[in-house]
């Protein structure tokens, strides 16, 4: 879409994150702002790896995600309200992989009561703590199959959270 009001201040290209100890990799290049990699980097290293582990006994490998950056309006309505996803502050997530071979998907195991089901509630609240807008299958029909994270501001004083 040609939109003047799309771009990204302070773009990084992510393929992974990683530290001493953990590494994961993202199905294609992740093009996000800067400020918005951190707090990522931050979920995943911190939040993520860890309910990886206590859940699912297995590292976490692979993150499955969109391409984080994506000029449009939300929910690919024409005269919607600018997506995050056009500032460089968003990003879908569909699945997870871990070292054993396991697969975790948003789709087939959210609200499941199995260590899939729980690994997925467990970064969802996690997520809620990092980013402004966390929005799964709870949400509305359009999040069935993934987690939309974004630090988009909502009210005067960007306070607002969205957890659903
Ligand atoms: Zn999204």
């Amino acid at each position: 879409m040609d939109d003047e009001d799309c771009g990204i201040g302070n773009p990084v290209g992510l393929q992974g994150i990683g530290d001493n100890e953990t590494e994961m990799v993202f199905p294609g290049t992740v093009l996000v702002s800067c400020g918005f990699a951190q707090v990522v980097s931050d979920w995943l290293l911190e939040d993520v790896a860890q309910a990886a582990l206590h859940q699912m006994a297995s590292p976490l490998v692979r993150v499955g995600s969109g391409p984080g950056y994506q000029c449009r309006r939300r929910n690919n309505l024409p005269d919607g309200k600018l997506s995050e996803h056009a500032l460089g502050k968003a990003l879908d997530l569909t699945h997870f992989e871990f070292s054993d071979g396991a697969t975790v998907s948003i789709e087939e195991d959210w609200g499941k009561d199995t260590a899939k089901g729980r690994f997925l509630k467990e970064i969802h609240a996690a997520a809620c703590k990092r980013f402004n807008t966390v929005l799964g299958p709870d949400a509305d029909p359009n999040h069935r199959s993934h987690f939309h994270l974004d630090t988009g501001c909502h009210g005067r004083d960007c306070t607002y959270l969205i957890c659903q």
